[in-house]
């Protein structure tokens, strides 16, 4: 039985790839937009979720995919990853899987020259690491994130040490 949270993270994966969720009672097709907010979902993808838990997941599936959002979120689905691409895969928990992954139909995956989908807590480790590679570059490693405060408390601690 797959988790809210690893069907939430499961399509998060998806839609990073352009893969939309169609929605129940003919409410379309939704690809939240951005995905990801300051290192958690969006309110676009939060709409989302909403718009496919009004029917419990019942009838919304991820495009190209034939296992309901309420199929993943039952004992008998477990969401893997898939051989070929690495992405989240739904199948079921027992017996072989009868629609391929999702990737099936897209040509132009998996392709490692593009970045690779991640979850949101990545994200947010990412940046932190492009603005360390930033700080490291401009120089400005030497400056802790700290305040002005502190580094002026610092000062004072030294010199009050080298003094006794
Ligand atoms: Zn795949």
């Amino acid at each position: 039985m797959a988790s809210q949270e690893q069907v939430r993270d499961f399509l998060a994966h998806w839609f990073q790839l352009g893969k939309p969720i169609v929605l129940a009672e003919n409410r379309g097709e939704h690809l939240p937009s951005p995905i990801y907010h300051q290192g958690t979902y969006s309110q676009s993808f939060e709409d989302c979720w909403h718009n496919v838990m009004v029917t419990s997941g019942q009838g919304c599936y991820l495009k190209g995919t034939t296992q309901s959002v309420a199929d993943m979120l039952s004992p008998a689905w477990v969401v893997t990853s898939c051989a070929r691409c690495d992405m989240p895969l739904a199948i079921p928990e027992l017996g072989i899987a009868k629609s391929p992954c999702p990737c099936d139909d897209l040509s132009s995956w998996p392709n490692y020259d593009v970045p690779v989908p991640r979850t949101a807590v990545d994200s947010d480790r990412r940046l932190s690491d492009i603005q360390r590679r930033v700080n490291i570059a401009s120089g400005f490693d030497s400056v802790p994130s700290r305040g002005p405060y502190e580094a002026e408390e610092t000062r004072v601690f030294s010199a009050w040490r080298a003094r006794s």
